[in-house]
């Protein structure tokens, strides 16, 4: 079944709500040089296209950082600066982006922590620690080595970090390279702060095995209540983590939107090249957003069954096939045609639905 969401405290990253009953925004991140502008904007335009929320960026010298203002300006992504150990860096980045990554604890002294505390204060921007099993602080990972249970010890060190100067404005994450830890990690600290919570894998690996990693760790956790926004990485073209991550959410019943497709396996039964036909049915039907039940078969056999559960489906069958609106048989025509209709059928349904809503 699925959880309620845990009532977390909603921050915002830009104009994006994270946490709270906000929609669960997705986020990615670009791989250019951060200084290199042309390459970044050309990344960051190719992530929104492709429906991304919040853009996070690396920011690793003075050039980068300086960068960020330009940046800024020629998108209106909510950008995320990601800095490690130099808190001159997040000072700069503090003062035009909508969001720092740091961790408290990687930046040295009190004071430092305080100043950069202090400018996201003023701006109103949020700080996400993140934690990640691959960099732990020495003590934990000296006591608990790379587990869930040193994860969770360095996001609550950290978290106090901040919480000690008054800076509440906090989301977390807990990243792992496998399943089990990210799992562990994330349900471990859920009961003990109510921050949002940013999920992830990290280093998940190439496009299958991100797929995996990244439905069960994330697909669980959003299953069981857990998880404010989310970020599917892969090693791999940037669509392709907003499209997983898109996916994970409408499956995991977390949130309503786009086609769910249902499709026949190889079977000895199907009289039609189905293979073909579904590639072009899931291309041409990847723009819609209204959610449709729709479910491609290869024969006639399950099709009104299956047809009765779907808002539209088509049937295959010998060198003709039928579309099924709604239980109800809509056309019969000659198999080359069928697709062409069928994508128009599901185009029109989608549009009424979105009138209607
Ligand atoms: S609907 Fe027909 S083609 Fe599809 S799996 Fe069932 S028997 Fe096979």
């Amino acid at each position: 079944m699925l959880a309620p969401r845990y009532k977390t405290k909603q921050i915002f990253v830009g104009n994006v709500p994270v946490g709270g009953d906000a929609k669960i925004p997705i986020q990615s991140m670009t791989f250019s040089k951060t200084h290199n502008i042309e390459a970044t904007k050309a990344q960051l335009d190719r992530l929104q296209l492709a429906g991304a929320d919040i853009v996070r960026l690396a920011v690793l010298t003075k050039e980068d950082a300086l960068a960020l203002k330009t940046l800024k300006s020629l998108t209106t992504l909510p950008l995320i600066a990601d800095i490690h150990f130099k808190h001159s860096l997040a000072l700069i980045a503090a003062e035009v982006v909508d969001c720092i990554r740091i961790n408290p604890g990687n930046i040295g002294s009190k004071d430092r922590i305080k100043e950069v505390a202090d400018a996201c204060t003023a701006r109103n921007i949020p700080i996400r620690i993140g934690v990640n099993c691959g960099s732990l602080e020495k003590e934990f990972d000296n006591k608990y080595g790379a587990t869930s249970k040193g994860m969770i010890e360095s996001a609550l060190y950290n978290i106090k970090l901040l919480e000690d100067f008054g800076f509440t404005n906090i989301k977390i994450s807990l990243k792992a390279s496998d399943v089990e830890r990210t799992i562990d990690a994330y349900t471990g600290l859920r009961p003990l702060v109510d921050y949002p919570f940013h999920l992830g894998v990290t280093e998940a690996g190439t496009l299958y095995h991100s797929m995996i990693k990244s439905s069960m760790a994330l697909g669980n956790l959003l299953r069981a209540g857990i998880g404010d926004t989310i970020r599917c990485s892969i090693t791999g073209e940037l669509e392709e983590e907003i499209k997983l991550a898109r996916s994970i959410l409408k499956y995991s019943g977390r949130q309503k939107e786009g086609i769910v497709l249902v499709s026949c396996p190889t079977c000895g039964r199907i009289e039609s090249d189905l293979v073909s036909a579904i590639k072009v049915v899931e291309k041409k039907l990847e723009h819609i957003k209204v959610p449709l039940q729709v479910s491609v078969m290869g024969c006639a056999v399950n099709a009104l069954g299956e047809a009765k559960h779907a808002d539209i489906a088509i049937a295959f069958g010998n060198k003709r096939g039928m579309i099924i609106k709604e239980g109800k048989v809509l056309h019969q025509v000659k198999e080359d045609k069928i697709v062409d209709l069928f994508v128009e059928e599901v185009e029109k349904m989608a549009e009424e639905r979105g009138k209607e809503e």
